[in-house]
């Protein structure tokens, strides 16, 4: 029961920083004597701390809890398609300290080694006030047993990604999708927080989707989401998956810089493709490059793509008839090129003005918010669970 309780008013002082005993008692519907001794509790541990007072109604002005943000931190991990993303975050999600390993085509055991090899350098740093693990990986996750049961991206199927990692770095662990870790993010520091049902679609080397329905984000079985292989042409382009005509294989840099360089006149863009390896940065970077070399090109093949952004933003309303719908991932730094004219789309075709309410908006957490998400898990699942 003490557990229980503890946990609730540590979640309550989390969600309402700068909330006083009071009021705590009175949200939790605890007494102020199981209130007071708890929170002492927490102080001593230096979980929570006293902070400023409010304004007086009468009698002794109440004394502010906030959480200690720095008492415990939390690992996230984005095993992206040619790197590693490791960032080390606060109990506020603020980042404290980052680090970015590149990696070729390497098999999971090299990646759990070198994934190792940092934990145990930041362990030197903050000693155990590190919680945990979250690792957010493209395609099918199996969140219970933190097995990635298929990325295409990579090319791995049933790797025990969760277990591998918390033995070879003595740490607790959580696996989830990217996208849907991405899109936790946004509920945590995003202005997703505002709504109750949002659809998330990310852009880049792969596309990233999640959902959320009843403000609760749907992540129970694998594959919730995957807007990135609905079908915009049945008969279409060959896509990651081994499909044809998924919406990927229309829209991910694979697909543009493809597209760019079979239609580009420029010798240099054809000879720079066939150096281009599938990796977020490389096919990016040609992408930007072909904007410079031959941009009428990569206008017109940016076109292409926002026509078909917008079939599925149309699609998606109409599935789900979200209030609220957040583009992000790394084709955002191309917006001017596609964005506009795919929302347009989107608002003028969905069904009997669904998308008439819907808030549009771009992603503004940037990187981080791709492993902040299953970070955030970690000590949810740490600080305001019970464990049994
Ligand atoms: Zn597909």
């Amino acid at each position: 029961m003490k557990q229980i309780n503890r946990a609730l008013i540590l979640r309550r002082i989390y969600d309402c920083s700068g909330i006083d005993r009071a009021s705590l008692a009175k949200l939790t519907s605890l007494s102020p004597a199981t209130v007071t001794n708890i929170v002492g509790e927490l102080i001593r541990e230096r979980l929570v701390e006293e902070k400023g007072v409010a304004e007086s109604t009468g009698g002794r002005r109440p004394i502010l809890l906030n959480i200690n943000p720095t008492r415990y931190l939390s690992v996230g991990m984005k095993i992206g398609v040619g790197y590693l993303d490791y960032t080390l975050f606060d109990l506020l999600g603020n980042p404290v300290a980052a680090d970015r390993v590149i990696i070729d085509g390497e098999p999971p055991q090299a990646v759990v080694d070198k994934t190792a090899e940092i934990i145990d350098g930041w362990r030197r740093g903050y000693g155990d006030s590190i919680l945990g693990m979250g690792i957010a990986v493209s395609g099918l996750v199996d969140t219970t047993t933190g097995t990635i049961k298929n990325s295409f991206l990579l090319g791995w199927k049933d790797v025990p990604m969760g277990k591998m990692l918390s033995e070879a770095c003595r740490i607790k662990t959580v696996v989830m999708n990217d996208a849907d870790s991405f899109a936790l993010a946004q509920f945590l520091k995003g202005r997703a927080r505002e709504y109750r049902n949002c659809v998330f679609l990310t852009l880049g080397v792969g596309i990233g989707g999640a959902l959320a329905i009843d403000g609760k984000l749907h992540t129970s079985s694998a594959g919730v989401g995957e807007f990135g292989h609905m079908a915009i042409n049945r008969d279409g382009e060959t896509c990651s998956c081994g499909s044809s005509g998924c919406l990927e294989a229309y829209i991910s840099f694979y697909a543009l810089a493809r597209k760019v360089s079979q239609s580009t006149s420029s010798q240099e863009l054809r000879d720079l493709y066939s150096h281009t390896r599938a990796t977020e940065t490389s096919e990016m970077d040609y992408l930007k490059r072909a904007l410079v070399e031959d941009p009428v090109t990569v206008q017109a093949v940016f076109m292409n793509m926002s026509s078909n952004l917008g079939v599925a933003l149309k699609n998606l309303i109409n599935m789900f008839a979200p209030e609220y719908l957040l583009i992000g991932g790394e084709a955002l730094d191309f917006s001017d090129l596609f964005l506009e004219d795919a929302i347009a789309y989107a608002r003028e075709n969905a069904f009997l003005g669904l998308a008439d309410n819907v808030v549009f908006d771009v992603d503004e957490l940037g990187e981080p918010a791709w492993s902040l998400g299953c970070a955030f898990r970690i000590i949810e699942s740490e600080l305001f669970s019970v464990k049994r």
